[in-house]
């Protein structure tokens, strides 16, 4: 099978946030991709409501993120199984959650996908797969659609919890099962509560009423020991049911645009990647929503997985760069899958759990509390184990303000391109000079900090440091800290052969 033609680099199988996010990122780095979904169009249909810190963060590092801004709502949502807490001292320039619906979410993502040149092509369902030493053939079909076939490079399945890619690659998908029923309806109300965002608990089940957009209501009620048979359809009056059994009011429910259900089974793929198979976003995890985590956890999956599959396409690094994308996220979505399963057990009915929640809510009072838990739900604390003396190492980098040649700019704004960044605070040419063999691949900016210090999650803070290595991804792969005489340029060049492939360039 060795060089046989291929159709495109990468095919993504699936147009949700996770499959378009990736597309963007592979574009960006100037990879060829088709995206494929068995739908005809968008269902306008929405689970996610929203988009915590750290997804500002990433679109913020791609220039599109006031595009987001303006379609949404900016508020203070952010809870743990209800339970409130405050992000607004976290040093982000995000401190309130995003309230945006997923619908607009993907069409913002398809749009901008659709600027860089990605193709989405639908009624596309992904049938078979087979892989061999240097490529991926799938086979596409779906009713209606006339059968083909498309051979890449590389597949990354991002078809959501039943991912077919998953399964027909041999990936197992182990976890918990459901222990809970949720209803969720998107309605108008005759008699709606006056908070926007209303989420009370009661002795049967917990219940939320938030308003979204003017008109209308999104009514989540959560009942725990009933686990509803899979294959039946959800109707408004199950959902206007459930409500009474829990709030004893359906608060004048009518005119549903969409009423669905969920449970709180907790599975995650074995591993992230099966030879030229990768998988991202719901098709590598699902768990309950509490909290609104998944979709940010797959945006983030690829903001991790788009520039080395690149790289790796590009043959400026060896593809055992892509184990690390697993290393990397597995752990951060198996922490999110425990942390939504204690979130579920706090929601159980019954005085034992009102005594363990009032416990934690005075917990939360505590500032170390309230970031530990806000750390998680915004992703703003995950690091990666990149070894290295710096306590920036493996964090994301903060986004510091610069004075640069071309006046002021700051951090984010240099990852725009997606490339690796070298950023050199210190003057003198002796680090673009260690990296001269990356200059292909990696853009050298020159730079004065305008703090002295630098945060450093959770609470701490480091000074500015004298040079770093920033993944496109924005997670710090090297730094130096200043004033400790000349640069270490062997651990520089360590990481940007470990990060960028092996040095080009005559050095
Ligand atoms: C009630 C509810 C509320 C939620 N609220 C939040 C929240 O507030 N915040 C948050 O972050 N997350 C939330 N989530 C989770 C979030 O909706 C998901 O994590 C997110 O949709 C995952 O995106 P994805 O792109 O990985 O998968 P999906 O959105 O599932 O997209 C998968 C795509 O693949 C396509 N596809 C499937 N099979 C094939 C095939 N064989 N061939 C071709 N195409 C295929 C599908 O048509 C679909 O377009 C919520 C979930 C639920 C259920």
């Amino acid at each position: 099978m060795s060089g046989m033609r291929t159709d495109t680099d990468v095919v993504i199988t699936g147009a949700g946030p996770t499959g378009l996010m990736l597309a963007c990122e592979l574009r960006l780095a100037g990879v060829d991709v088709v995206v494929v979904d068995r739908l005809a169009g968008r269902t306008g249909e929405s689970r996610a409501g929203g988009m915590h810190a750290r997804t500002l963060e990433v679109l913020d590092q791609r220039g599109v993120l006031d595009r987001f801004l303006a379609a949404g709502v900016p508020r203070s949502i952010g809870h743990f199984s209800g339970l409130w807490l405050d992000f607004g001292r976290f040093d982000t320039r995000y401190t309130r959650s995003l309230m945006l619906l997923q619908s607009r979410i993907e069409r913002l993502l398809e749009e901008w996908a659709g600027e860089l040149g990605v193709r989405v092509r639908r009624s596309s369902e992904v049938t078979a797969l087979r892989q061999d030493g240097d490529g991926v053939e799938v086979a596409l079909g779906g009713p209606g659609a006339v059968p083909s076939a498309l051979r890449a490079r590389y597949l990354v399945g991002c078809d959501g919890g039943r991912s077919t890619v998953r399964r027909l690659a041999g990936i197992g998908f182990p976890g918990t099962e459901a222990t809970l029923t949720a209803l969720l309806g998107d309605v108008e109300l005759a008699d709606p509560p006056a908070e926007p965002v209303f989420m009370r608990r009661r002795a049967g089940g917990d219940f939320s009423v938030l308003g979204f957009e003017p008109g209308w209501y999104r009514v989540i009620t959560t009942e725990h020991g009933r686990v509803a048979p899979a294959g039946s359809p959800a109707t408004l009056e199950e959902l206007r049911e459930s409500l009474l059994r829990i709030a004893g009011t359906d608060f004048g429910m009518h005119s549903p645009r969409w009423v669905s259900r969920f449970g709180d089974a907790a599975r995650q793929a074995e591993r992230y990647r099966e030879g030229r198979v990768l998988l991202a976003g719901d098709a590598a995890h699902i768990h309950f929503p509490s909290g609104g985590q998944g979709l940010n956890l797959g945006v983030q999956d690829a903001v991790n997985l788009g520039w080395k599959l690149a790289s790796v396409v590009h043959g400026r690094a060896p593809d055992t760069l892509l184990d690390s994308y697993h290393a990397e996220r597995y752990p951060v979505a198996e922490r999110v899958l425990h942390n939504t399963r204690a979130q579920s057990a706090l929601s159980r009915p019954g005085p034992q759990t009102d005594a363990l929640r009032d416990v934690l809510r005075s917990l939360i009072g505590y500032d170390d509390v309230n970031r530990h838990l806000g750390g998680m739900i915004t992703a703003l604390d995950v690091g990666y184990d990149l070894g290295g003396g710096h306590p920036l190492t493996g964090l994301r980098v903060p986004d510091a303000d610069l004075e640069t040649a071309d006046g002021p700019a700051r951090v984010f704004g240099l990852l725009h391109a997606a490339r690796p960044v070298l950023l050199d605070l210190r003057g003198g040419g002796e680090t673009a000079a260690a990296a001269a063999g990356w200059a292909d691949r990696v853009d050298v900016v020159e730079a004065t900090s305008v703090a002295g210090h630098w945060p450093v999650w959770p609470d701490g803070g480091t000074p500015a440091p004298d040079a770093l290595l920033i993944r496109p991804d924005g997670h710090v792969a090297w730094a130096a800290s200043p004033g400790a005489g000349g640069l270490d340029t062997g651990a520089l060049r360590t990481a940007l052969t470990t990060w960028c492939g092996p040095a080009t360039a005559k050095e």
